[in-house]
Order: structure tokens, then sequence, then C-alpha cells
């Protein structure tokens, strides 16, 4: 099968809200009149980013997922996305699981693929997407305020859970597993709940390669500190029942600097706490109040009794780990 062949079979649809899809040399889309862009791309290695037993559908679905994330992050409606793929060998059964997996969460999320690129090489799968955000409601990053308190969606550790089992430092019974897998290789966006936060979130970051670290990008660009709480880590909707199983010292590693979560982290003034439960409400999605943000610098991580507890973790980072 050839390249364009491929692109046919796989990855062209109908267009259904672009005025051009795939077919011709660009992609035309007409943004809502009065809206902003909001654009971000995510690269996926074999090795680096996933592991080789990966079902392709689940790589499908993941490849979008944490590029959603980040429109999440942002607050940002998806709108469509692009493509770029390069694969070792045409494996029609694995390119059908993988658009399978992708086109699933792109139904889920009403958006289309618009265009892309397709290239012979080592597995690579480059994601763009495109999401729209009325002027001024974007959440960033460097507007977080001292006096906000810190929230996090989800659940936060299961995926670093899956990890430790395949890297064969933990073990955990088929089911749990297979909970835990789910976590890290279908992860779910938080779209709506990153659209109800406009308006109420000072500040938002999507959890990719950690807690703490993703927490840290925050605080350096707003030039405050936090103070986070351990208590809602011993017990919490944010802490799985499968990882309520572990030593609280691992639970706390996991849950702090575990990655891969895509769960989103944001801050929010004290005097909007019931409008934060109405979006987790309203979007049906857990939220968890884990800290507060500071004037002081630097994170600090107090126990109960507002005790330090020492950091020995640290987060993800390619060029360091
Ligand atoms: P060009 O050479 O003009 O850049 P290509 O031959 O690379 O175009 O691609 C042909 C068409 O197929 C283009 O519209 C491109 O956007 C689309 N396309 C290529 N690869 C993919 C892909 N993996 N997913 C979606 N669209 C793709
Ligand atoms: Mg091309």
């Amino acid at each position: 099968m050839g390249e364009f062949d491929l692109i046919a079979r796989f990855f062209q649809r109908p267009a259904r809200n672009a005025l051009v899809g795939v077919g011709d040399d660009c992609a035309l889309w007409q943004p809502t009149p009065g809206m902003q862009l909001a654009l971000s791309s995510d690269m996926l290695i074999e090795g680096r980013h996933f592991l080789s037993t990966v079902y392709a559908r689940c790589l499908g679905h993941k490849a979008l997922a944490v590029n959603l994330s980040d429109l999440a992050a942002c607050g940002a409606k998806p709108c469509a996305f692009t493509l770029a793929l390069a694969l070792p060998r045409v494996d029609e059964v694995w390119l059908d699981k993988f658009s399978q997996g992708l086109f699933d969460l792109a139904d889920a999320h009403n958006i289309e693929l618009i265009g892309g690129d397709t290239t012979q090489g080592p597995l690579n799968i480059c994601i763009t997407v495109m999401g729209e955000v009325p002027p001024g409601d974007a959440l960033l990053r460097h507007t977080a305020q001292a006096g906000d308190h810190i929230y996090v969606s989800g659940t936060v550790g299961d995926a670093r859970l899956a990890l430790e089992v395949f890297r064969g430092h933990h073990a955990l019974d088929a089911s749990a597993m297979t909970r835990a897998r789910a976590r890290m290789e279908m992860p779910t966006p938080r779209v709506a709940l990153g659209m109800a936060l406009r308006g109420v979130a000072n500040a938002c970051i999507d959890i990719s390669d950690g807690l703490l670290g993703d927490l840290g990008h925050v605080l350096q660009s707003s030039h405050v500190g936090a103070i986070i709480h351990t208590d809602w880590i011993e017990e919490s909707v944010a802490i799985s029942a499968d990882m309520q199983e572990l030593a609280f010292n691992k639970r706390m590693e996991f849950a702090l600097a575990g990655g891969d979560d895509y769960e989103l982290l944001f801050t929010a003034p004290a005097d909007q706490h019931e409008w934060v439960m109405q979006a987790a409400s309203d979007t049906d999605t857990p939220v968890t109040h884990i800290g507060e943000i500071t004037h002081d610098l630097g994170l600090n991580i107090v126990d109960a009794q507002g005790l330090a507890i020492s950091r020995r973790f640290a987060s993800f980072d390619h060029f360091t780990s």
C-alpha cells in the first residue's frame, strides 16, 4: 500500500466543519469570529513516551488525549487537529486499530482530523491541536496569586503505578493492573472542566511530568510559592483505591511526582471555592483542594500537623533523566 492509499484508507474522512480537510496542500478552517486560537503540539516517540507493548488503539487515543489535555489546561474548546506520522512499515491491522482509537476520542470531542504528513521511519506520532477561547479567558501559568487555593482534578499516581509494574518494581493483581494501565495508556483529557474553569481559576496547567514539577512551572512563572498538604494523599477522591494499597511514602511519591496523569492542576481565589466545586460537579470531574499559593517563594510539603516533609523525588525531565 502506498502513502496516498494509506492516508485515504485510514485517515481521510469527509470534512465536517473544515472548509477543506485532508487532501489538499493546506486545510482551511474558519475560526469563530472574535475567538482566539489556542494551538499546541505534542510528539510521542516509541521507547520514550510509550512502551512497545502498548495496544495500537490505546496509542491512537493517547496521542490525541495528551494534546487535548493541553487545550483543557488553557480552557480552550477543541476544534481540529493534524497528524504527522512516521511508521517503520505499513501494518494494516495496526493502522486500523490506531486510527480507531484516534477517531473514537476525536468523535467524543466532536473534532476532526484536517491534515498531516505520513512518512517511513522509526515510529513517531506528532499531533497538533487547534482550539478556541474567548479573548482574555484562556487559563495560563503565570497568573497564580498568593492566597489562591490549589486544586487537582481526577486521580493522580495511577499511571506511575502501572509503569512500576511494567518495570518489575511492583506487583498488582490483574484487575488492579487493568485499571492502572488504562490510566497510563488511555488518559482522560479534562476538556469540559478546563472550559468550566474560565473566569473561575487564576492559573492552570496539565500534569504530564508530575504534580510537583508542573506546579513548579506555575510558581516560577507567577513568581509565587506554595504549600502542599498531604492529608489528601492519606485519603481523598484524588487517590484511587489501588493507590491506597501502597505504603504512604510510595503513594506520596507516585501522587506528587508520578507523571503521565493528564489531570488539571489549577489555582483559584479562596472565595471562588464554591464555583470551583460547581464547575467540578457540572462536568462530573472530581476536584480536590491540595494546598495554597503563598507570597513566599518555594514549595513546602506539610503533613496534617503542619510539619514539613522533605522532598526526595523529582519530576520527569527529558534531559536530566
Ligand atoms: P504535501 O506533499 O502537499 O505536503 P502530502 O502528500 O504530504 O501533501 O499529503 C497529502 C494530503 O494528505 C494533505 O492534505 C495532508 O494534509 C494529508 N495527510 C498526510 N498525512 C496525513 C495523516 N497522517 N493524517 C491526516 N492527513 C494526512
Ligand atoms: Mg507533505
